[in-house]
């Protein structure tokens, strides 16, 4: 039978819950442990993981540090871009602590492959300086590896200019390998459109809502491979413009690819 989405009829609320889910017969509206939307999202994983090769090699090993830098850079950037500027900076500082100290112009120059280097070589810098501080002038992050995912989560995200995108990535995808969830933008398309998050509900918020969605003890690898295989379906077959509905092993599952093929 084809399904709803299942937030559709609500969407005049959908200001009011975006940042914050209300509680409904005592559970939230988006429960992750609510058994139909839990199987749902495992039944995706299997399929995904099935198509596109799970489990996936990670692609990065760097210490945390040099991953928030890269994360930092890679916003809305192609990934040969700020591949590259993230190589410049390596090449023209002997270490972070120097990026912290030099010229700002020099930062820019060296980032000038990425989007907006101008805003992201002050970024860079505040964010750095902002974390020798906090670790009394120590700059590193390896010490996260001895708190909980939340409390890593929590830490990363109290410091201006890091969201949840950048500290679930710092904490995933360096060599820590801490489970966390991240969402890029194919991610959270795909989500959107089968229905497990609010089709207005932003990157930001929607990370703790789809990790909430998927069991408790996944370890960093099936976090890794759900991310991996949410985000290459959104690059193959459910792209932004025009989705390959007709050949997507999920069509049962989407309420929007059944309604752009006609089975709704
Ligand atoms: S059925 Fe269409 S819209 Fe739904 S996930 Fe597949 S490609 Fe995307």
């Amino acid at each position: 039978m084809p399904l709803r989405h299942p937030y559709r009829h609500h969407r005049h609320s959908e200001t009011r819950r975006r940042e914050s889910p209300r509680p409904r017969r005592g559970k939230t509206l988006f429960d992750g442990n609510d058994p139909v939307l839990r199987e749902r999202v495992l039944e995706i994983h299997r399929r995904l993981s099935a198509t596109y090769g799970a489990p996936f090699p990670y692609f990065s090993d760097k210490d945390p540090l040099s991953e928030l830098v890269s994360a930092l850079l890679s916003h809305r950037t192609r990934n040969e871009d700020s591949r590259q500027a993230y190589e410049n900076l390596r090449a023209r500082f002997a270490d972070w602590q120097a990026l912290i100290h030099a010229p700002m112009e020099a930062v820019q120059a060296a980032i000038a492959p990425c989007t907006w280097p101008e805003q992201k070589a002050p970024r860079l810098q505040q964010v750095l300086a902002e974390v020798a501080r906090r670790r009394d002038g120590v700059l590193s992050m390896d010490f996260l590896a001895e708190l909980s995912p939340t409390e890593a989560r929590l830490w990363l995200e109290s410091i201006p200019g890091i969201g949840p995108k950048t500290s679930a990535a710092v904490l995933l995808f360096s060599r820590l390998r801490i489970p966390a969830l991240p969402v890029d933008s194919h991610h959270h398309r795909v989500a959107q459109r089968l229905g497990l998050i609010p089709l207005e509900l932003n990157v930001g918020p929607s990370h703790a809502m789809l990790q909430a969605q998927l069991p408790e003890h996944w370890n960093a690898q099936s976090l890794y491979d759900h991310h991996e295989a949410m985000m290459i379906h959104g690059q193959r077959c459910c792209s932004w413009r025009d989705p390959a509905c007709q050949r997507c092993p999920l069509l049962d599952l989407c309420p929007h690819g059944q309604q752009r093929t006609g089975q709704v």
